[in-house]
């Protein structure tokens, strides 16, 4: 809690701080004076109060005032240097909190830690003040975020480009009815991290029409013209001089777009019109799209993205070849390399074709052959429903030369297969770029990445397989060198050292050294001390305090008390009925009606559980925000049953984001990552809670096969039929042939039996019955799994009351973690894909 001193909500002196002899009260005085000059001067707030909220601002600035330093001098040496660099294009950010990682980050913990003390406020206060900034949904966001942190460190050449949402992902309030949304106002007052460039402004078209000139060439024209304005987010590397940028769009309208004439003539609303539709691109992260409206404006978001993001990049090649003589554009790949994140922002291909040919007056062969060198595609899903298809009337309607770009690569990808691959005939309707199907003619987004792009890769080992094997098997016969694995890895700063410090001086004093921040492979030298009693009872310790904290915050946000001497099991990730807390929930019902039908004796022998949840649910996702219901009605019941309640409680933890996740993941003992095998591309916050200490309870899938192979299989909780034999289980299920266990109908029908409440959970657990269909016949093996998982938590339970072994295990999950650093996938993606190096700045 604060210190609260009399210079908490008075007026700070602006330089009435002493300077002293030691260099960190000199330090920290001169920044206490920078703190209060920013309080007293930046125009934000009245000058009369200091208190946290000001404070932070106040903060932040001061902090920024280094980053744009840096920034500037790691801008000119780019320019300079000319580097070949890397564009990470990704319509989902999820930062989180940027003023500890930016402290951290620049290693000035301590010293604006004091100067804050001397204002009369604690960092840890401060730093809660701000507003995470969600600009994505959930694993894909938080992986490019993570990305950044690395490229900066890693002093590589990068930079990042997104979208500046007005709301960024919804926030979540938990009612009785389940799910709410609100709109998540995180620029509210202001983002002291986002610096305007009134100067980076380019134009951006939408609808129109192609004009074909005497001599053939085509020319987009007419339409609607929004600007798209930039944001600068500095992104500081860790003990680095290097700081880059992620660059986010803002949409704008011109002064020439109002209507004056109109506004001077009483009609207000026409006369802003067009002001409020160029708002509307850059208002919400994912709008609705099951109207047509909502549709168009999703494509405009990414057509958005991709045409400022390409002409600020062309812009800067073209710079930086100023006053050079003879340049040519087959020179661009050498300097620019554009990595698509997903399929969203595929639209970054037929734009550089269109730009390259239209504009710069370059042929197709040469257009194309730039395009193909210079972008780089990642797949992230397998699951049929999450390939974007666009619907090729509404990509006509608003870019019609995109389409006639992408017509051509199509066309000319089809003869190809045809003149030199006559035994892919056949396969040709499932690898072309456009869908004819008269009923609902789409353009296949992931096709036209694979088609057009010179890597394809996936994020883990099992789902890069899974893609040559399966979804893109077709392709490989053509281009067997285009296809890589990367698995994805997580930021060692945010995801251990800032988010759970006493950890990580208890590893750098085993270590004797902190070079494993930078170097995580070096954790696995904590392996000789995993017996070590000593580094037992200091890491129970630090997991202890964690724990004590985290049982903190789930009483001031839910109003449950949780026991720190009782397992905290935890499960965070976005809702979905693949990732499977259905199967979760499902297992702690069932251990709630075992735990009442002990007597007391019997009770005092089981492991005593916290089992946490949290997680948003999309807003028209009908069964996953059923999901949330049913874990809170559950969790009303268990936490308030006297009889069990000092053995069981079950907790949803509301509004999951970033800065939630690092308040739980410290404080975990064993998570859940127990998807259907073959779905879960990777998933990310396994390698959190591995790095943590936090044992796994999972299935075969993802990077669980790499993490389990990592830290040994018997340090993992393994479970689950294998990716291999899913189809095989769901035809069997469809032909009547599956058999439950009597423990899962025992589950389901207490939960029917109102032991919950009333409301009717029918229409959930409907999705297990049957025999066939998505949405039905359990597709997502819940039944299947059940007996097998019910077996790994009762190993769980048994593990959890041998101290030292379990100790033991939570030490082995962090030395084995070394491997799922962002920073190896990083210099991964640098070498095997980008072909760029490290550009650091004197
Ligand atoms: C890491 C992270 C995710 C990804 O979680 P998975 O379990 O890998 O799906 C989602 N949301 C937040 C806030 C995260 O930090």
């Amino acid at each position: 809690m604060a210190t609260t001193t009399k210079t908490e909500g008075s007026v700070p002196g602006t330089a009435k701080v002493p300077a002293e002899a030691h260099p960190l009260a000199e330090e920290s005085s001169k920044i206490a004076s920078n703190i209060s000059y920013h309080a007293c001067y930046s125009p934000h707030f009245s000058p009369f109060k200091f208190d946290r909220e000001q404070a932070y601002y106040a903060t932040a600035e001061s902090v920024r005032d280094r980053l744009i330093q840096q920034w500037n001098e790691t801008y000119l040496h780019f320019h300079k240097v000319d580097p070949k660099q890397t564009y990470y294009l990704s319509m989902e950010y999820l930062q989180g909190r940027a003023l500890t990682n930016a402290i951290g980050n620049l290693n000035i913990q301590n010293a604006y830690a004091e100067a804050l003390v001397k204002l009369g406020h604690e960092m840890e206060n401060i730093a809660e003040q701000e507003k995470d900034a969600a600009l994505g949904n959930g694993g894909l966001g938080r992986l490019a975020s993570c990305f950044l942190d690395s490229m900066a460190t890693l002093n590589l050449p990068a930079w990042g480009y997104g979208l500046r949402y007005r709301y960024g992902l919804f926030k979540q309030r938990i009612t009785k009815e389940g799910q709410e949304e609100t709109a998540e106002d995180w620029l509210e007052k202001f983002s002291p991290w986002e610096i305007v460039r009134h100067d980076v402004m380019f134009p951006i078209r939408f609808f129109g029409q192609v004009e074909v000139s005497p001599s053939g060439s085509r020319k987009w024209v007419e339409g609607e013209i929004i600007q798209a304005l930039a944001y600068d987010v500095p992104i500081p590397g860790y003990k680095t001089k290097n700081t880059i940028s992620l660059r986010l769009w803002d949409a704008k309208a011109g002064a020439e777009d109002f209507n004056l004439f109109q506004f001077n003539d009483g009609q207000y609303e026409s006369a802003a019109q067009f002001h409020s539709r160029a708002q509307q691109i850059c208002a919400v992260l994912y709008p609705g799209d099951t109207t047509e409206n909502g549709k168009l404006l999703r494509l405009k978001q990414q057509y958005f993205l991709c045409s400022a993001s390409l002409q600020d990049i062309i812009f800067r090649f073209k710079e930086r070849r100023e006053g050079k003589r003879a340049w040519k554009w087959s020179e661009f790949p050498n300097k620019v390399a554009v990595q698509l994140n997903d399929t969203h922002p595929t639209l970054a291909i037929p734009e550089l074709m269109r730009i390259l040919m239209d504009n710069e007056g370059l042929g197709w062969n040469e257009a194309w052959d730039i395009t193909k060198r210079t972008i780089a595609y990642t797949n992230h899903t397998v699951l049929p429903e999450a390939l974007e298809k666009w619907s090729q009337s509404v990509m006509q309607k608003l870019l019609p030369r995109h389409m006639e770009i992408i017509e051509e690569i199509d066309k000319r990808f089809m003869a190809m297969i045809r003149s030199t691959r006559m035994d892919l005939e056949s396969k040709l309707p499932n690898m072309c770029i456009l869908d004819n199907n008269p009923q609902k003619p789409v353009v296949r987004m992931a096709n036209l990445c694979v088609v057009s792009s010179h890597t394809v890769n996936g994020v883990a080992q099992l789902h890069s397989d899974i893609l040559k094997a399966e979804l893109f098997a077709d392709y490989v016969s053509i281009w067997p060198t285009k296809f890589q694995n990367k698995t994805n890895g997580i930021t060692p700063r945010r995801w251990l050292r800032f988010c759970s410090p006493e950890l990580s001086s208890i590893i750098t004093k085993w270590l004797k050294t902190d070079r494993w921040i930078t170097d995580l492979d070096l954790l696995s030298n904590l392996r000789q001390f995993a017996d070590n009693e000593e580094l037992h009872a200091e890491w129970a310790s630090a997991k202890m305090a964690n724990k004590r904290l985290l049982a903190q915050y789930v009483l001031q946000v839910t109003g449950v008390s949780i026991d720190p001497n009782s397992l905290f099991d935890i499960q965070v990730k976005r809702i979905h009925e693949y990732k499977r807390q259905l199967l979760n929930i499902l297992g702690a019902v069932y251990r709630y009606k075992k735990l009442k039908e002990m007597n007391a004796e019997e009770r005092k022998k089981t492991t005593a559980r916290t089992i946490m949840f949290g997680g948003k649910a999309f807003a028209t996702y009908t069964n996953a925000k059923r999901i949330v219901k049913l874990v809170n009605d559950v969790g009303a019941v268990v936490n308030n049953d006297p009889d069990v309640n000092k053995y069981l409680k079950v907790v949803f933890v509301p509004n999951y984001n970033v800065s939630v996740a690092e308040m739980l993941i410290p404080g975990s003992e064993l998570s859940q990552h127990i998807s259907t095998a073959g779905m879960e591309a990777s998933g990310t916050s396994n390698m959190k809670f591995s790095l943590n200490g936090c044992i796994i309870i999972g299935t075969l899938d993802g990077a669980n096969v790499e993490i389990r192979e990592e830290i040994g299989e018997e340090n993992f909780f393994l479970f689950g039929a294998k990716a291999n034999e899913v189809p095989r289980l769901r035809k069997e299920r469809e032909n009547g042939l599956f058999k439950p266990d009597p423990r899962f109908e025992e589950a389901k029908q207490f939960i029917r039996s109102g032991a919950f409440g009333s409301y009717d959970y029918n229409l959930l657990l409907e999705s297990l019955e049957g025999n066939s269909g998505y949405g039905r016949g359990d597709y997502f093996l819940v039944g299947q799994d059940f007996p097998s998982y019910m077996d790994a938590q009762a190993r769980v339970d048994e593990a959890y009351k041998n101290r030292k072994r379990w100790l033991k295990m939570s030490i082995l999950s962090t030395a084995g973690s070394g491997k799922f650093s962002s920073d190896r996938t990083i210099m991964q993606y640098a070498k095997e894909i980008w072909n760029i190096e490290a550009c650091p700045v004197p």
